[in-house]
């Protein structure tokens, strides 16, 4: 049987050496897209709050030929099409369910407020390390301009 191996070039593994098995596991996870899953990806935000989504502006089919970039098809007067904070317009069964999933603009992932305390808190974070960001820079700017 070792003699199969060796032709195959299978070395036994030498003392103290791991078999090579969580490259192999990452790679599995990638593969069948657990990845994000488990978080190891980008994570997608959380869907929109109710609040947000009902609050949605109504707007009329004026007869610019613009596209619903979430089904890819060219509003008509039939069409009942919500307007986003960012302008950017959808249908309503496009971007209603959409947001349900996710609180961001499919075109320019504008965010929408979210009923995730957890969230909403990391974002607050995430916005307070800009801004020291650009705190420092601008102090480095007038100390050194
Ligand atoms: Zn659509
Ligand atoms: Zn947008």
């Amino acid at each position: 049987m070792s003699d199969y191996f060796e032709e195959m070039g299978w070395t036994p593994l030498r003392d103290g050496e791991a078999p090579n098995s969580f490259l192999h596991m990452a790679r599995l996870l990638r593969d069948f897209g657990m990845w994000d899953e488990l978080g190891l990806g980008e994570r997608l935000p959380p869907p929109a709050s109710k609040e947000a989504i009902s609050n949605l502006k109504d707007i009329k089919f004026d007869g610019t030929c613009q596209q619903c970039t979430v089904c890819l098809k060219d509003f008509d007067a039939a069409s009942s099409i919500k307007s986003m904070p960012c302008r950017h317009s959808f249908h309503n069964e496009c971007i209603t369910p959409w947001l349900k999933k996710t609180n961001s603009c499919p075109l320019c992932r504008y965010e929408l407020p979210t009923d995730d305390e957890d969230y909403e808190l990391y974002k607050k974070e995430k916005k307070r390390a800009v801004q020291r960001e650009e705190d420092v820079k601008s102090l480095h700017n007038s100390m050194f301009s």
